[in-house]
């Protein structure tokens, strides 16, 4: 066989043995941490966007209207009580996607990273809370190359 068929043949058992993509979930993750306990253990959807004083310390509430995502509120999982409202539709910037898994909990995408308060950084997946290594920084300090306090508008990043 040469070098070249056999690769063919690795590339194919690779494809065939369904590994799976590359998770969604980035290399921003606290390497070490264990597997964080359900924090959202579940998804409540909404067809009217709820004040944020109705939002309860583990409620995940995504609101529906006429069959189109349009927000996500939750309380900031650090504690510090803020009600997270972020967009889930495409014309905003930034904007996120919700998925409900089988066990019926919610996976966020991309993460969240508040400018302001609190500044956690974390990644919401199958209900779990992910915390980043730079949580509690502000975006423009963590990462002065891909944010500026001056060009920054919104308070909540990816
Ligand atoms: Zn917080």
């Amino acid at each position: 066989m040469n070098k070249w068929f056999q690769r063919i043949i690795k590339l194919l058992w690779k494809y065939q043995s369904g590994q799976e993509p590359e998770e969604t979930i980035d290399s921003t993750i606290q390497k070490k941490s264990p597997v964080p306990d359900i924090h959202f253990d579940s998804l409540l959807i909404v067809n009217k966007t709820p004040s944020n004083d109705t939002v309860g310390k583990r409620d995940f509430i995504e609101v529906i209207y006429k069959g189109k995502p349009h927000w996500a509120l939750f309380q900031c999982p650090c504690g510090c009580g803020k009600v997270i409202s972020l967009s889930l539709q495409k014309v905003h910037t930034p904007n996120w996607k919700v998925k409900k898994n089988t066990s019926g909990r919610p996976t966020l995408y991309p993460s969240v990273w508040q400018n302001q308060g609190c500044c956690s950084h974390f990644w919401i997946k199958d209900g779990m809370v992910y915390w980043c290594y730079n949580t509690g920084i502000k975006p423009w300090i963590a990462e002065p190359k891909y944010h500026s306090e001056k060009t920054d508008v919104c308070n909540i990043y990816t």
